[in-house]
């Protein structure tokens, strides 16, 4: 008996969810409106709508309210699958949530649904109000420099795997953490930012996120087609 999958045809277009359960996900969703290669840009509440994209955003917030809001409304497991094999993207506490070890939590530990191979540390920088401006290099070839908003920032305090790639540092020294700390990383399909692009007019970050998630879905499907 030969078993017939149906083969997806390698996507042009993506559905992206922005994960709104708390925090700044409105505006991720307005940006990602603007990408021609984005089809549709929704909230995301329940495991159905998580079901239906192709790629997610968990926005900045607070983490331990994210984490809580997930676990009752039953959204915690999917949101751990989902990461493992779909392209997401975490920014500030979307990137606490991403990794797979956090310090400073609050007492008892906190939730995290892991993939990224980092060990981060909450609230290290940067005020609830008014926000922080501060420059990072990014690594795009040219070494850009990209105007960077942070909010009680957490900080990559460690890297754990050789998979995981820096793809961004801090230009200048903000309190008692140095200029060059890493504010972004990339570990295959997770990619994750201390700061928060939603908030500035630079669509840079967005337009990185997209096409990193376009790949590694078109990659995906080349190794289902190899598979059948
Ligand atoms: N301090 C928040 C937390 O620990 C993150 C802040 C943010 O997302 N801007 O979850």
């Amino acid at each position: 008996m030969v078993q017939v999958t149906k083969i997806k045809e390698s996507p042009e277009k993506l559905k992206v969810g922005v994960l709104a359960l708390q925090g700044a996900f409105i505006e991720h969703i307005h940006i990602l409106q603007r990408f021609p290669q984005v089809s549709l840009a929704i909230p995301i509440r329940t495991a159905d709508q998580l079901s239906s994209v192709d790629a997610l955003i968990i926005p900045g917030g607070e983490s331990t309210t994210i984490a809580l809001v997930a676990e009752r409304s039953g959204l915690l497991e999917p949101l751990r699958e989902f990461v493992e094999s779909k392209p997401t993207w975490g920014t500030c506490a979307g990137m606490i949530l991403l990794a797979n070890e956090a310090t400073q939590t609050k007492q008892g530990g906190q939730k995290l649904l892991g993939g990224l191979d980092i060990t981060v540390t909450r609230n290290k920088f940067g005020t609830q109000a008014p926000l922080h401006i501060n420059h990072v290099t990014t690594k795009s070839g040219n070494d850009d420099v990209f105007p960077a908003v942070f909010i009680r920032a957490p900080i990559i305090s460690r890297i754990n795997s050789l998979d995981v790639e820096v793809l961004a540092r801090l230009e200048h020294t903000i309190g008692d953490t140095d200029a060059s700390a890493i504010v972004a990383v990339r570990q295959g399909h997770l990619f994750a930012t201390a700061f928060h692009p939603e908030l500035t007019n630079d669509d840079r970050i967005h337009q990185y996120f997209v096409s990193l998630a376009l790949e590694s879905l078109r990659k995906r499907c080349r190794i289902i087609q190899q598979q059948i």
